[in-house]
């Protein structure tokens, strides 16, 4: 017999599972042998049958690979196989931490062997296929390693700290868990490019010359304080160009992608530039920051009414209350809401593309940034015609017209 909770959670699971195939169906049913009018002059016509190609290959992947993880996570709520791991852990140990740690410790390890055929596939089938791809498998395979022991040890930092307070603090535990976990994301934030970086990338000063001239002079016009311009060695795993602004305060810095360095002018890479440093000036960094760590407090508050819940645990097919059983429950529960807050998230997250756009527009760089912005969207074979519903849902920016039509309505 299975209680109502049950029911709850496989209704979510398939809907949002079917709501995602509806989404990449109205974005397939955009596909057009021939070129969209507003594409023109962005796409030349070999361009665009090699971004059709592209796109129909990804998207009958996505539909084998996440048709594949949905049937696998199916079964599991089924066959109550989450229950089943806690019995059987269970009589080993009980222990508050070793238990629910092995628990995510097994999960963890079955997902990521799940994953690991797909992710070859992508990067040595597909996107070898199309050019992007400058991984050897020894650099995949050592990736890999480096990711796993690196979310083992976040993980179980965070994950043991968590475990700790919810033993002994009680009621208390969302806000205790919650000031943890977010001073924590926080250090993670400040040090990023110091501690974790490295372990995959190389990351070397921007030497003197033109280029590193013209984006001081353009910082200290925007009245930026910027000493730490970096460039990665992006190029020893794609070809796809990319540039990005991390850290907080003293520890800010620019990482440009020596690919980015390769495909674009020195104007197009300060335009770049001048809208990173558009998203610190109008305090988007802040802005984000603060939404999520609020956001994290919610989810904690939520997330403790639901532990330790004798119903959720036997809908997953357990016979005993517990954290780790809690823990899953409210994440497959909670679908409906994250899914909101994602699409209040990614509006906001539009809304400040446009503006970090017209500060950098707003310095005379509208057109560098355009041109910038085909370049890598070009390069990286883009969609550039997705179903308006699926940008509204899913996109964190602006698609590429709307951001041309933006640039050129700033006026200088
Ligand atoms: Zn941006």
């Amino acid at each position: 017999m299975h209680n109502v909770y049950f029911y709850i959670i496989i209704a979510v699971f398939v809907l949002n599972f079917a709501w995602e195939q509806i989404m990449s169906y109205l974005n397939r049913k955009r596909m057009s042998p021939h070129i969209p009018k507003d594409l023109e002059g962005i796409y030349n016509p070999g361009e665009y049958a090699q971004q059709q190609a592209y796109q129909k290959t990804n998207s009958r992947f996505g539909l084998i690979s996440g048709g594949f993880s949905f049937v696998v996570v199916l079964v599991v709520l089924l066959f109550g196989l989450f229950g089943w791991t806690d019995d059987v852990l269970r009589e080993y140990t009980v222990h508050f931490l070793l238990l629910p740690l092995l628990f995510f410790g097994i999960l963890f390890i079955i997902g990521q062997v799940i994953d690991l055929p797909f992710d070859w596939y992508i990067v040595f089938k597909i996107e070898e296929r199309f050019g992007f791809n400058k991984l050897t498998p020894k650099l995949f395979v050592s990736d890999f390693i480096k990711q796993i022991l690196l979310s083992a040890v976040i993980g179980g930092i965070l994950l043991s700290a968590v475990l700790y307070i919810y033993q002994y603090t009680g009621k208390w535990f969302w806000l205790l868990a919650w000031l943890v976990v977010s001073g924590f994301s926080l250090l993670i934030t400040f040090f990023y490019s110091e501690w974790i970086v490295p372990l995959f990338n190389k990351q070397t000063p921007l030497e003197e010359g033109e280029l590193r001239t013209s984006i001081e002079s353009f910082a200290e016009k925007a009245g930026f304080g910027l000493k730490n311009i970096y460039v990665m060695d992006g190029s020893k795993r794609s070809t796809k160009a990319n540039a990005y602004f991390t850290g907080f305060g003293k520890k800010k810095r620019v990482v440009l992608f020596d690919t980015l360095m390769k495909e674009l002018e020195t104007e197009e890479i300060v335009a770049v530039l001048a809208h990173e440093i558009g998203h610190y000036k109008k305090k988007h960094v802040y802005q984000s920051m603060i939404i999520s760590i609020l956001t994290m407090g919610i989810t904690f508050y939520i997330l403790s009414l639901f532990l330790n819940n004798l119903q959720l645990a036997e809908a997953l097919g357990g016979e005993t209350a517990s954290f780790h059983l809690g823990l899953i429950g409210f994440a497959l529960l909670v679908t409906p809401i994250s899914e909101m807050l994602g699409l209040a998230m990614n509006y906001i997250s539009r809304k400040n593309e446009y503006e970090a756009d017209s500060f950098a527009a707003q310095f005379g760089l509208g057109d560098a940034l355009i041109s910038a912005l085909i370049k890598i969207s070009v390069k990286a074979l883009s969609n550039l015609n997705p179903h308006p519903l699926v940008v509204f849902w899913y996109y964190s920016h602006p698609t590429l017209l709307q951001r041309i039509e933006k640039c050129r309505s700033v006026k200088v």
